[in-house]
């Protein structure tokens, strides 16, 4: 029997990680098919305190999971949760044809990439269409190539920000005409000669399926109705994340969109499951704010477990 499980290797499951191992808690954590989430997706985070002059994404996941190794967490890599049955105690977790019980159980899933939904998107996943810059941005096919990227958040502005080191020329195409992104970002987007801002503008189609890869996209304009036809060798999409909580549907309370909805501090609607980070939070979803709930989740089960003895 399990004290407690982490489901998750972001920001949240790293600091939940931290927190119950310093409590003795003797944490297992499971990692799911991207450890480190998302922030293994960016460049340089700028904005998590202590570091003044940025950190790599993958850089600060791989020192926080080494000094949650350090206290003692247990690590269960790449694995995933198949499925939990939180209908009585103790609470159960498959993953991969074991069934685990535990007392408590920490989920920290965090989110996924948003899909556009346009016809040639999924058909042209990986010929072309992206949802990580950092990932795939440097690969021969993209370059100095026109590039398209998505969105109008953080993410949008980095990922083009990014594309200019290989692209010929990055369009950043948006639905509306004014970016939702931070000031900061969105003046140093703007102010890049190397990106063209499409404003007003969604994908219809991302083309060209009969030929196996991208070509370009057919856009209509959402003010005019006209459409048109952009060139481009690649299609990187940036439009906000969903939150990985399939697994919970049914047994956790989570809003219309998929986050979990919080109860009081870090709890859920069910005894002895806490929930942190971006699959619990629409509003910020920050790494520190991440890290922040990562910590509150550890000390509330810490306390729910101190209170069964
Ligand atoms: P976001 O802030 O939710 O922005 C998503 C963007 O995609 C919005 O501009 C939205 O348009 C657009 N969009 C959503 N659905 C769309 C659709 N179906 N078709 C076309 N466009 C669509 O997401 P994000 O940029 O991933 O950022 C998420 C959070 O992470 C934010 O809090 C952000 O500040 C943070 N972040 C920070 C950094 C950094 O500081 N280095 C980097 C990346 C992200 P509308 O504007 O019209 O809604």
């Amino acid at each position: 029997m399990e004290n407690v499980v982490i489901i998750g290797s972001g920001c949240a499951g790293w600091t939940a990680a931290i927190y119950t191992a310093r409590a003795n808690l003797n944490p297992l954590l499971i990692t799911g098919q991207q450890p480190g989430g998302l922030l293994t997706t960016t460049s340089t985070v700028e904005n998590f305190p202590g570091f003044r002059n940025g950190i790599e994404g993958t850089e600060l996941m791989t020192e926080m999971q080494e000094q949650a190794t350090r206290f003692g967490t247990r690590i269960q890599y790449l694995s995933k949760v198949d499925s939990v049955d939180l209908s009585g105690t103790p609470l159960k977790l498959t993953v991969e044809g074991k069934v685990i019980e535990t007392k408590s159980i920490i989920v920290a899933v965090g989110a996924g990439h948003r899909h556009l939904g346009a016809p040639g998107e999924h058909e042209l996943e990986n010929k072309g269409v992206t949802y990580c810059a950092t990932c795939d941005g440097a690969l021969p096919i993209f370059r100095n190539k026109p590039l398209v990227v998505i969105g109008g958040g953080d993410s949008a502005c980095e990922e083009a920000s990014y594309l200019t080191r290989f692209a010929s020329q990055v369009y950043l195409i948006h639905r509306r005409d004014s970016l939702r992104a931070s000031k900061i970002m969105a003046e140093r987007t703007l102010a890049n000669p190397k990106i063209t801002m499409v404003w007003n503008s969604v994908v219809e189609e991302v083309l060209d399926v009969s030929q196996n890869k991208v070509t370009g996209v057919r856009l209509k304009n959402t003010v005019t109705g006209k459409t048109s036809t952009l060139d481009c060798a690649g299609v990187f999409v940036a439009i906000g994340h969903t939150p990985n909580t399939q697994i919970f549907q049914g047994q956790l309370a989570m809003t219309d969109a998929g986050y979990i909805t919080l109860v009081e501090g870090s709890r859920t609607n069910v005894t002895g499951v806490f929930a942190a980070g971006d699959c619990a939070d629409s509003v910020y979803r920050q790494a520190i704010t991440a890290a922040g709930m990562g910590c509150a989740a550890a000390i509330d089960a810490e306390r729910y477990l101190a209170s069964m003895e």
